[in-house]
């Protein structure tokens, strides 16, 4: 019993001090879309509901995900350097663009049953690609796909595109119930008990700011 008492003795020191070390908004690892840093090169976007076991059109998924963008939280920070917008000239859906528009569409939205193949089939998770190292170790990268899944999409939407953008800016996911500061990034799947909130915080905004501020 004494040994059980000391094991929870020691899982307490544990448990404060990850939780000091993790009281600051981690950055790490540094890592975001290139067009962030710039206020010429905006952030265009495309959505995609052309998988047959979705049961909306790409077109109301692309509404729907405008609607969050555009409406509430990252679009505009940085003065306008973070600055969503259509990609595609007209085309919406991903997946029937050219090379050449996709090419300049870094933010890629796909609204799927299964998350497979690029994330697990139930969870939504983002892939990077295009990966330049910049000299201070951080890593830019050309584009992004954010694959989301249908049911999430469905039943808490503003949490999945903004946990996913958030992605995309370079935040970080929470890493456990220990660090649950208010942030978009740290919900009940980190084991918070925040749910699955709506909006990034003024912290997760002011983050972003930084980052696309910063080099
Ligand atoms: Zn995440
Ligand atoms: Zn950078």
């Amino acid at each position: 019993m004494k040994s059980f008492k000391f094991l929870l003795f020691l899982l307490c020191l544990f448990l404060v001090s990850a939780s000091a070390a993790s009281a600051h908004f981690s950055y790490s690892p540094q890592r975001h879309i290139t067009s962030t840093h710039s206020s010429d090169v905006k952030e265009y976007f495309c959505v995609d509901a052309t998988d047959s076991n979705v049961p909306i059109s790409t077109v109301d998924a692309y509404k729907a995900v405008k609607e969050v963008l555009y409406s509430k939280n990252y679009d505009g920070l940085a003065n306008n350097k973070i600055y969503f917008i259509q990609g595609g000239a007209g085309e919406t859906a991903c997946k029937n663009m050219t090379s050449e528009q996709l090419s300049s569409t870094p933010f890629r939205y796909y609204i799927q049953d299964s998350t497979k193949p690029l994330c697990d089939g139930t969870s939504s998770c983002v892939v990077r690609y295009g990966e330049v190292k910049q000299s201070d170790g951080h890593s830019h990268y050309d584009y992004g796909v954010a694959t989301l899944r249908y049911k999430t999409f469905t039943n808490v939407r503003d949490y999945i595109v903004n946990h996913e953008t958030g992605h995309l800016l370079g935040l970080p996911d929470g890493n456990g119930s220990n660090d649950c500061p208010g942030s978009i990034m740290h919900s009940k799947d980190y084991g918070c008990s925040n749910g699955y909130p709506s909006d990034p915080t003024q912290k997760d905004l002011d983050a972003v700011t930084t980052e696309a501020n910063s080099n």
